[in-house]
């Protein structure tokens, strides 16, 4: 069965990456529960075809085909996002659009939602040989400031910060708790958060490499690297039209959200649970938020945590909002993966 129609808000674009298998991932006792059809369709656990029983040409044992029933669902989005698609390309077709929107001045944000391990660092962040979108687009908005600058002026200002606990810490400049104020400029600000002026985006990539060291991280049973903090990277930009002396502003916010898995997979306990706790509260709040939104509803509930709050003018009105769902390929992580598609759905349903 199809679930879910292209009929939705136009400002937000649901897209899913599928990240490529991993070692691990390829050996005997898994297979690929993904199966991405076009570039805008996947089949999460399709029914298996007599090729998927042969792996490097030989038969694999313990199938049986008659024997395994398979969800066989078809998920349609934006853009689906194959595992041969590179940085680039995620860019092209996720964020690059959102440009023309700040240009004119409304609040755009971007989420990467998904299990720890799916894919939402490599996506945001990337690695210095294959810089992720957030580099992209910071690269496209500094081409887009040269591109203007006969007709305004640009002053541009980048903050990271975390969401943990239901608490805001500054990535770059590690201090006590910070706390949200509404600004008559740029709206829900940080108080005493550093801003920084950068020049140019080569600045920028170890400046996001940085504030990730400083993400508050612990290892778990279950995931060794895993990360429950929400990492916020947001550009200020400032434009006054030379002609004129008009006066815009917008507001550009990236989120590498916190692993999605739910808690008692991971087995932790008494403070932990808290922490766990506080992420699926942010995580729910952040659905429930973009589900008012889609559905048209007038009260949107903002207030219910740290990050909706934080990013209140920047979901909903005229504001773009982008959310990259990322998976695993993999039987090994099929709840994650089928409740991450499931959120994606709806995040886009009218
Ligand atoms: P998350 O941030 O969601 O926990 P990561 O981004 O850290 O997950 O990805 C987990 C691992 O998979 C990392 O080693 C990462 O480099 C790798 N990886 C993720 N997505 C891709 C991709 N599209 N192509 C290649 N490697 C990837
Ligand atoms: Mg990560």
């Amino acid at each position: 069965s199809v679930q879910t129609t292209v009929n939705h808000s136009p400002n937000i674009r649901v897209v899913v990456r599928v990240r490529p298998p991993n070692d691990r991932e390829e050996g005997d006792n898994c297979r690929i529960v993904v199966k991405v059809v076009d570039d805008q369709m996947l089949i999460f656990d399709p029914k298996e075809d007599a090729q998927a029983f042969f792996f490097h040409g030989v038969q694999q044992k313990g199938r049986d085909l008659l024997k395994k029933s398979h969800k066989d669902l078809q998920f349609v989005f934006d853009k689906v996002f194959s595992k041969d698609i590179n940085n680039e390309e995620v860019f092209k077709n996720s964020t690059y659009s959102l440009i023309g929107s700040l240009m004119d001045g409304y609040n755009c944000s971007v989420f990467a939602y998904g299990a720890t391990g799916a894919g939402k660092t490599f996506t945001m962040t990337g690695k210095p040989d294959r810089p992720g979108i957030t580099f992209l687009t910071m690269t496209e908005l500094f081409q887009k400031r040269e591109e203007l600058s006969i007709e305004r002026d640009f002053e541009l200002g980048i903050t990271y910060l975390e969401v943990y606990n239901e608490l805001v810490k500054d990535l770059l400049n590690p201090g006590p708790p910070l706390h949200l104020r509404e600004d008559s400029k740029y709206g829900v600000t940080v108080a005493g958060i550093k801003v920084y002026k950068i020049q140019n985006p080569d600045e920028l990539f170890s400046l996001l490499e940085q504030g990730n060291r400083n993400r508050t991280q612990h290892p778990t049973d279950a995931n060794a690297e895993s990360s429950r903090s929400h990492a916020v990277f947001q550009v200020y930009i400032h434009m006054t039209i030379k002609g004129t002396g008009e006066v815009r502003t917008a507001k550009l916010s990236m989120i590498d959200l916190a692993g999605s898995e739910r808690g008692s997979a991971t087995g932790y306990i008494g403070a932990r649970f808290t922490e766990g706790a506080n992420i699926n509260k942010s995580l729910l709040a952040l659905g429930n938020c973009i589900n008012s939104l889609a559905d048209g509803q007038r009260h949107v509930p903002y207030r219910d945590s740290k990050l909706t709050r934080l990013l209140k003018d920047s979901l909903g009105g005229n504001c773009q909002t982008v959310m990259i769902a990322n998976v695993s390929p993999s039987s090994l992580t099929y709840e994650d993966t089928y409740n991450t598609l499931k959120y994606a759905t709806r995040a886009k349903k009218i």
